[in-house]
């Protein structure tokens, strides 16, 4: 049987070509890494859950205008997503001090900040993803000062969805990571959430206990990373084995 085209793979996902023009297929791999790929480990059952974690939390996102590259989940590890051309960035948005912030600026991990703080890594593995200021980006052309406008207001709208969905379930959201694509709509550009979200690129912890839920339970060998996002699937009630529940995606853009 003819295989699909495989266009792309990074460290946790493989991009196939889709079945229409403008579509791809988003597989979910259970491979881990952290510190730039220095520490490796395949976990059974992330790549499931993290495909439905990032399908429960884009459609929400494309439910209330947050325009998102979701389309639907097509099965247990895959997604139709939009073609996107990615922007190279890495788009962090921390409400609490934690990870390289605070280890930049000696901070105390988990102190609150003074507000939602908006920053870039200009994406490139071989460099680490190093942290880039607003002048570099405009001056490499890696996008114009309008597009960084455009994704600050879609990071920070995220941000208040995700910090509220996530509250609703006792769970902090510290800090995460989105990236952003452009797709044309003839000759209009727009910017959308592209890439996963997920406990892979999110700092998630308890409100009451503190506990880590998200991928600093691999980082730091605090436990079962299988166990953190199974306790985040289930408080969102989008557990596979709990399906019937899970909310139809539904796409608006
Ligand atoms: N993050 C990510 N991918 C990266 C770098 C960071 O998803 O390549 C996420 C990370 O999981 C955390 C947030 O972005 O939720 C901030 O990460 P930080 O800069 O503190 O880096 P780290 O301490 O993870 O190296």
């Amino acid at each position: 049987m003819a295989r699909r085209k495989k266009l792309y793979e990074g460290k946790a996902k493989i991009l196939y070509e889709g079945p229409e023009p403008g579509t791809l297929v988003q597989y979910f791999k259970d491979d881990a890494t952290a510190f730039n790929a220095e520490k490796k480990a395949v976990i059974e059952g992330k790549g499931v859950l993290n495909n439905r974690l990032s399908e429960f939390f884009m459609t929400g996102l494309n439910n209330i205008g947050v325009p998102t590259h979701f389309i639907k989940r097509l099965n247990m590890r895959e997604q139709l997503i939009r073609q996107v051309e990615i922007v190279p960035l890495e788009v962090i948005v921390r409400n609490f001090a934690a990870g390289s912030m605070a280890k930049r600026l000696g901070l105390e991990e988990g102190m609150p900040l003074p507000r939602p703080i908006v920053e870039f890594s200009y994406k490139d593995d071989a460099l680490g993803d190093p942290l880039v200021p607003e002048e570099y980006i405009i001056a490499f052309g890696w996008a114009s000062q309008q597009d960084l406008d455009d994704i600050v207001a879609l990071a920070l709208r995220v941000n208040d969805f995700l910090t509220g969905v996530m509250y609703g379930v006792g769970i902090k959201l510290v800090d995460f990571k989105i990236e952003a694509g452009r797709v044309w709509d003839n000759d209009y550009m727009r910017l959308i959430v592209a890439d996963e979200i997920s406990p892979d690129s999110c700092r998630l912890w308890d409100i009451e206990t503190g506990q880590k839920l998200d991928k600093d339970v691999f980082r730091r060998d605090l436990g079962s990373l299988t166990d953190a996002y199974t306790e985040v699937a289930r408080r969102l009630g989008v557990l596979p084995s709990n399906v019937t529940h899970a909310p139809k995606p539904h796409v608006i853009n």
